[in-house]
This record gives structure tokens, sequence and C-alpha cells, in this order.
């Protein structure tokens, strides 16, 4: 067995059965593509401009001044003055959302949609040779760059979805990470959940995110590749 670090990657030789794409800041990414003066800032997105509304999704460029889905408006203006509000266009988002798909299916089946930016691929055969994985999830990179120049995900390679998902998380912006069967997974403190006042909002906040993933699952589960 051996071990490859860098600050991209981190691969374990062996085999794995999952892989996940997770589009990073992905409604600011849309339109950071579509508006090219966008590109670069700090934007977040908001369903309705009002003063008081939430933001849906922040850039990369803003979350770096602490910036985070589920803010209101009023605290991002203050984290970062010149920021960009963007109102969302929904339509474009399922739009990408499917030219995305087509991209990833370039390269590997979708097995199921988990989100509007979240996509989950099950490996068979030769392709769950670890080599093969990671040249596919580059593949992914590449053929989603061609959707849109602004468009970057995070992949996760792993035995099972739950920890796949846990290995694209792990790396943001343009991730790639690898856990693989014997992998000793290098899970340091938990990471933190949203952070509300109220830890009471916490669980509310984990139980309707659980809902709602329970949902999607029953309407977009396809057949197990063979
Ligand atoms: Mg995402």
């Amino acid at each position: 067995m051996f071990a490859l670090y860098s600050p991209k990657l981190f691969i374990m030789a062996g085999t794995v059965n999952w892989l996940i794409v997770d589009l990073n800041s992905y409604f600011a990414s849309v339109e950071q593509e579509l508006v090219p003066e966008l590109r670069g800032q700090a934007i977040v997105i908001v369903p309705i401009e009002t003063d008081n509304a939430c933001c849906i999704a922040a850039s990369y460029q803003a979350k770096a001044y602490g910036i985070k889905t589920g803010f209101n408006l009023p605290d991002a203006k203050i984290a970062c003055p010149h920021l960009f509000v963007v109102q969302a266009r929904p339509r474009l988002y399922v739009e990408y959302h499917h030219k995305i798909i087509e991209a990833i299916e370039r390269c590997v089946p979708v097995q199921s949609v988990m989100s509007c930016d979240e996509f989950a691929c099950q490996l068979i055969g030769k392709e769950r040779n670890l080599v093969r994985a990671t040249e596919i999830a580059y593949a992914i990179k590449r053929e989603i760059r061609t959707v849109g120049t602004t468009l970057r995900c995070s992949i996760g390679l792993a035995p099972n979805r739950l920890l796949a998902k846990i290995a694209g998380d792990m790396q943001k912006p343009d991730g790639l990470m690898i856990f693989e069967q014997r992998t000793r997974i290098p899970f340091g403190p938990p990471p933190p959940l949203e952070e509300f006042d109220d830890p009471a909002d916490n669980e509310r906040a984990i139980r309707a995110r659980v809902r709602r993933a329970e949902g999607r699952r029953e309407q977009y589960r396809k057949p197990k590749r063979a």
C-alpha cells in the first residue's frame, strides 16, 4: 500500500465503488459564467432583491469574507461592502444542471441526482481501479469546464456513497479526495455544522435536510448498474 499526498490529492492504492461530484458555489458560478463582469468578484445570490433577503449562494470570493449560504443580506453587506447582489435565475441553473449531467455522462453514467449540483456515480468493473477512477474524476472536471469556464467541482471517491460524499466535502474548491477500502480516514475533529445560535435550530435544519435528501433519493434513484 502506498500513499500520495498533495494539497489537492490524497490517494491510497486499491479500489473504489462510488464517485460523487459536488459543484462549488454553483449558483454563483453560473452567474459568473453568464455575466463576465462578475468573474472574480464577491457575489451573493438572493431569491428576491429585498433589503432583508437571505443569501442562497455565495461566490468563493464572497466566502473569503466569511459570507455563507443562509446569511441575511445586511450582514453580508457589512462583511463585504463591495458585494454584488444578484437575483436568482433558477431556470438557467436548471439548464446548466442538465448540461452538467451530460458532461459527467460523457465520462461515466450518473446513477442518481442528489441535488441540483450534486451527482452520484456508481463505478463498476475496471472503473473501480483507483488509477482509472482518478482518470475518470479528472475527465469529469475537464468536461464540466467545457460547460462553463467558471464551473468547478469537488469529487469524492470511496467504497460507499456516504464516504464518497464526505470525501468530496473535504476539499473545496476544485478538490479530489479518495478513500480506499483500507484507508484509515484522516478524520480530524468533526466538521462544524451550520452555526445557529439556538441548538434546536441545528437539529431542525438537519432533520429538514434528511427529509429533503430522502425525497430526492426516491425521486431520482435509478436501478443500480450491474
Ligand atoms: Mg455544492
